[in-house]
């Protein structure tokens, strides 16, 4: 549902209200028909329907396969939900969405700690029709004193990164999974990043990109809700939410240990060359 719709929505509920009425009717959902549905994706969109191996591993991720049955073969056999089925936003209605769901970070205060501490809430920044989108951990003391995420030490290695694949840092997307800056820059909570799961997975969703780089073992973890290491999930896509994920080093890892750069570069060939787009080595 858009912005636009929605806010018609709750207008006309209001009035509803206004006039006294306090139940309405429960309308049963139709079952869509699957004619014309297949048309709205794409080969590279496809949702993922693969079925797990017989030897999968518990709190093994599977990687996605990259192509385990026909394109016809998986429309056939797909089953389209109401959440399959959300309209094709343009960007103005992600602009407006996006600013509604940073509104609402404005106000949060659901981890007391950090919203007594913060400067600011640091929600994300980029294009919100991004193909990629990156997530880091939490902001630290320059995004926090700044607004926005990665502009620190580590920030500016990031940058390095996107303008060595070619691009600018204004043609991703970048978020992190917490918007407050934990004290002393610590690894945040998992009651922390649960609490904050609801902002991230709607930028998601706005955005709707086709990939997702998780920069370091926290973003990673907290994503795909894993306890591997994040050497175990590198090299290979992922999925979540309909976007293949690729796992690699946080910046602030490489400032530490700076021959790891030279694994993220090849984890930033594995994902161009999905793409389509190859880099020079
Ligand atoms: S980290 Fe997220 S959930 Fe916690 S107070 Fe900040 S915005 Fe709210």
């Amino acid at each position: 549902m858009t912005a636009r719709l929605l806010k018609t929505a709750c207008q006309q509920l209001e009035d509803f209200r206004r006039a006294g009425v306090t139940h309405l009717p429960q309308v049963e959902l139709l079952k869509m028909p699957t004619t014309g549905v297949a048309e709205q994706f794409t080969s590279e969109k496809l949702p993922p329907v693969a079925e797990p191996p017989a030897e999968e591993k518990p709190n093994e991720i599977q990687p996605v396969s990259s192509s385990p049955e026909t394109t016809k073969d998986v429309v056939e056999n797909w089953e389209p939900s109401m959440e399959d089925l959300q309209p094709v936003l343009s960007l103005e209605e992600k602009q407006e969405q996006l600013a509604q769901v940073d509104c609402a970070v404005k106000g949060c205060e659901k981890c007391g700690n950090l919203a007594s501490t913060r400067t600011q809430t640091v929600f994300g920044v980029g294009d919100p029709n991004a193909r990629i989108l990156f997530i880091g951990e939490a902001p630290g003391a320059d995004e926090d004193r700044q607004g926005e995420p990665f502009v620190g030490r580590a920030g500016q290695l990031l940058t390095k990164i996107i303008e060595a694949c070619q691009l600018k840092r204004e043609d991703v997307y970048i978020c992190n999974i917490l918007k407050c800056r934990p004290p002393g820059n610590r690894n945040p909570t998992q009651d922390e990043a649960d609490n904050c799961r609801a902002f991230l997975d709607q930028q998601i969703q706005i955005v709707n990109p086709e990939y997702i780089v998780c920069w370091g073992s926290v973003a990673a973890k907290n994503l795909l809700d894993s306890k591997l290491p994040i050497g175990r999930m590198r090299g290979k896509f992922l999925e979540y939410d309909g976007a293949k994920v690729l796992c690699t080093y946080h910046p602030s890892y490489l400032l530490r240990n700076p021959p790891a750069k030279k694994d993220v570069w090849e984890d930033m060939k594995f994902l161009f060359r999905d793409m389509g787009i190859e880099l020079s080595s």
